[in-house]
């Protein structure tokens, strides 16, 4: 059996050693299976390449993809994937925060037929600024909310995963990526580990708060379309307000015969409220649309088979 080994990289020049004597401990620990180790080098400014191609010559295992920018590490995973030729496929932090001795056990736990993927998550922040800590349990709680499949907290990127699953993943292939959800979403036997979180070897993280603010919400946009629905919600309430106040008007004037102190007050706010609202609501309309659209585009299978009868 193949296993194939992705590491995303950028920038990691200082890491990477590490990693590599890290990976070769692996490969020599579990002798029954081959290896392959895929460094994508998303563009670094360092000398990542020279050191992949150095691990490259000494080592045929050591497969490589150079970017011509950095392009992102969701695009340098979807390279490695797309690369990857092993019946294992595993993904990997260049960084080691992401530890290789964990790799043996997961390869048992599916060779066992436990699960489909072994994922790893962290069952601590620690090391990370608490406010960062706070945002990110906010972004697990209000994704959980409005996506149909269940994005786990505290999960990695680091897996291992059957050819099945590395497949069906590569046939998600819209452009705006987002793993932890499109694991999630392709769905399979899942089986979790934990681990406490770690420093890096070397190297900085490429994290800061903001790129992790809009990776939340390029994360939520690229998963639901609930957002669009926040103007047919609001605009609906704006106008049922503008129409209870007209009502109340229109009894207190009528009725009990109340009269303002400013004549065409009431009527001016209850259209303003009802009018407001109902544009709001016709753009909600159009978003269900351009929603529906976004869906389209993505052009996502239908369903992802795990299993099937073979035909006689
Ligand atoms: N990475 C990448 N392209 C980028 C940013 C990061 O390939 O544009 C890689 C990086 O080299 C590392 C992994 O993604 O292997 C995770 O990055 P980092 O350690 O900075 O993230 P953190 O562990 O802090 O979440
Ligand atoms: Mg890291």
């Amino acid at each position: 059996m193949l296993i194939s080994l992705i590491v995303p990289c950028y920038n990691e020049e200082e890491a990477l050693p590490f990693l590599y004597n890290a990976l070769c401990d692996v490969r020599k620990e579990v002798t029954s299976h081959k290896f392959e180790f895929i460094f994508v080098n998303d563009g670094s400014r360092d000398k990542t390449s020279d050191v992949i191609k150095g691990f490259a010559k000494e080592d045929s295992d050591v497969k490589y993809i150079i970017f011509s920018r950095n392009f992102g590490k969701e695009a340098a995973m979807y390279a490695g994937l797309k690369k990857s030729k092993g019946d294992l496929v595993a993904i990997m932090d260049a960084d080691m925060q992401d530890p290789p001795s964990l790799i043996p056990s997961m390869i048992k736990s599916i060779e066992n037929g436990e699960a489909d993927i072994v994922a790893s998550r962290r069952v601590s922040r620690e090391g990370e600024p608490k406010i960062r800590s706070f945002f990110a349990r906010l972004f697990y709680k209000i994704i959980n909310r409005m996506v149909e499949v269940e994005i786990a907290d505290g999960a990695r990127d680091f897996r291992l995963m059957t050819r099945q699953v590395t497949d069906a993943i590569i046939e998600l292939e819209e452009r705006q990526r987002f793993s932890k959800g499109i694991f999630a979403w392709v769905g399979f036997r899942t089986k979790w580990i934990e681990f406490v979180n770690t420093e890096r070897v070397a190297g900085e993280t490429k994290w800061n708060f903001f790129s992790l603010f809009k990776y939340a919400i390029d994360g939520i946009v690229s998963f639901t379309t609930a957002p669009l629905r926040f103007a047919t919600y609001f605009g609906f309430c704006t106008a049922a307000a503008g129409f209870i106040y007209l009502v109340y008007y229109f009894i207190r004037a009528i009725i009990l015969r109340i009269y303002n102190d400013v004549p065409g007050y009431p009527s001016l706010l209850c259209f303003i409220l009802f009018i407001g609202g109902l544009i709001l609501m016709a753009l909600g309309i159009l978003g269900e649309y351009i929603g529906r659209t976004f869906i389209e585009v993505k052009n996502r299978p239908l369903y992802i088979k795990a299993e099937e009868s073979s035909e006689e």
